[in-house]
């Protein structure tokens, strides 16, 4: 049985008290083991942050973003491996694995040009002879804990911009698929990076309980669930810690009467499917305007989603894999028979689906649902799998209001040839990102990405100028350099520019 460690300096030494398997989603059998690591371990990986990284913040910024363009070309060097190593733990088809390397490789891309976003502000002459700047500095230790559905996407959302910056970095990955955080760290390593600066820790709930604790980990970034990104929250910020967490979605995708419905099927289909529906930007919600559209769009859905080809993850003609895990597929079929009992119409129904060759994968079938109403449970929750459910509006401000009273607040596009509409909407709806006949609004590496309501707890998004935010304190500086002749000031009255 292949084994996964962890990543810190000297080794973990003795055999780990706790493993958790690692399965091949494509045949449901283990693949590997990896160790839970606790309290003590990370202690071990703090003290070696602590040495290394006062050294890093002090190395001027072009040098930290040679380390960075190193590791850029190891990455694309590496990209065929990376994204095998990834899609037989995850089970998302390889152009899709290698999708999630690339969009976590355009942060880095962005990290190479942290010498010209961390400069800071000047003003000179804000008052007689003096002068004011700010410059950003590091936090010191930076620890992420990260879900299974990116694994080399969002750890490089954290560690670019936090490493980058000068900040030293210990990564928590999911238990589930953890072999390319690691892989991504060696890749750090010899791009340049001193030993000890980029860390994975694994575990459960009790490596991040420990992170969460740790009095010198100064800020922490979560994705995953919404109510774990709360917990995270909450008990990372009672012990002063910096937090974002980022939590779970239900992006609606709406359908205006005037959209291309050809496109929009196209589009529907690889972003409430693709990936096996397992994206926190997937659309698994769409919202038809009116009823002529509503049975416009169906008679089209329906050929296309029973066209979708569900295969293994090296398939190169299959549109989506497997699902990470049985206990997911479990959870993924029940809240389609949750849907069935609430009242839905299934109209594609993906339980019980095998795979002929691989009978124990964890696959899961397309599923299309109709006539789900927002009192359904199965429309306030996440489900997180291959399920497109679609939802009647009889008018625009109804198709407005469905996602922005909908506890998740992650993304959301709107299909139509209106711009009136489109900026109409783009401006009043609840959600962080917005899609304007765009599935999958995922905002490139120098914008920042963060979603809104149990989206996203905390003020500060994830990566861009949000990111360098996240993983820097601003220090403001107000010098006067005097010719010793006295200006005449005094400090008894508060200093004003009047
Ligand atoms: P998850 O919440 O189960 O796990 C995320 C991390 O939390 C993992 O590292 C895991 O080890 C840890 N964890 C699990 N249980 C814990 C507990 N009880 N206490 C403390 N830590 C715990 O999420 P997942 O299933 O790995 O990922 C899927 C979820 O992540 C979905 O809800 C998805 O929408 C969300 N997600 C959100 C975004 C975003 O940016 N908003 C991006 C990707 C995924």
């Amino acid at each position: 049985m292949r084994q996964i460690d962890h990543f810190i300096v000297g080794g973990t030494g003795s055999a780990p008290a706790r493993t958790h398997k690692v399965f091949d989603p494509n045949s449901g059998a283990v693949q590997a083991e990896v160790a839970l690591g606790d309290a003590a371990l990370l202690d071990r990986a703090v003290a070696t942050a602590k040495q290394v990284q006062p050294g890093w913040a002090a190395t001027n910024p072009q040098k930290r973003a040679r380390v960075m363009f190193r590791f850029k070309e190891l990455i694309e060097a590496n990209m065929e491996d990376l994204a095998r190593l990834l899609s037989s733990e995850h089970g998302k088809v390889i152009d899709d694995a290698k999708g999630d390397v690339q969009r976590g490789l355009e942060v880095i891309e962005y990290a190479c040009g942290i010498p010209q976003v961390l400069k800071g502000e000047y003003t000179q002459g804000a008052g007689p002879g003096i002068d004011v700047y700010s410059m950003r500095q590091p936090l010191g230790i930076g620890a992420g804990i990260t879900p299974f559905n990116f694994p080399a996407m969002i750890p490089m959302w954290m560690f670019g911009m936090a490493i980058a910056a000068g900040n030293a970095f210990i990564l928590k990955p999911s238990e589930r698929d953890p072999s390319v955080p690691v892989r991504l760290a060696e890749l750090f390593l010899e791009a340049g990076a001193p030993e000890g600066l980029l860390q994975v820790v694994h575990g459960d709930k009790e490596m991040v309980d420990a992170i969460l604790d740790h009095p010198d980990i100064a800020a922490v970034s979560f994705v995953g669930s919404s109510d774990i990104a709360h917990y995270v929250y909450e008990r990372g910020v009672r012990a002063g810690k910096r937090v974002q967490a980022m939590g779970g979605a239900k992006n609606h995708g709406i359908v205006m009467p005037d959209a291309d419905l050809d496109m929009v099927v196209g589009d529907l289909a690889g972003a409430a499917f693709g990936s096996a529906g397992e994206r926190c930007m997937a659309l698994p919600v769409v919202v038809p305007v009116g009823e002529d559209t509503a049975e416009r769009l169906k008679a089209k859905l329906i050929p296309a989603i029973n066209a979708l080809r569900v295969g293994v993850s090296t398939d190169p003609e299959a549109h989506y894999g497997p699902v990470v895990t049985a206990e997911h597929k479990q959870r993924i079929e029940d809240w389609i028979a949750t849907a069935e009992k609430e009242g839905g119409e299934i109209v594609i129904d993906g339980r019980g689906f095998t795979l002929q060759g691989h009978e124990d994968g964890f696959f899961v079938g397309p599923t299309l649902i109709d006539h789900v109403t927002p009192d359904m449970a199965s429309y306030h929750n996440e489900i997180f799998g291959p399920v497109l459910q679609i939802v009647r509006a009889k008018d625009f401000e109804e198709a407005l209001r469905l996602p922005s009273e909908h506890q998740y607040g992650n993304g959301v596009a709107i299909f139509t040839r209106s711009g009136h509409a489109a900026r109409e909407f783009a401006t009043r709806v609840n959600v962080g990102m917005v899609g304007v006949n765009v599935p999958i609004p995922v905002p490139v590496s120098y914008h920042s990405f963060g979603g809104w309501k149990r989206s996203g707890f905390g003020d500060t998004d994830q990566y861009g100028t949000e990111g360098l935010k996240f993983w820097t304190k601003l220090k403001k500086v107000t010098q006067r350099w005097p010719d010793g002749g006295g200006d005449g000031s005094n400090a008894f009255v508060i200093p004003t520019m009047g």
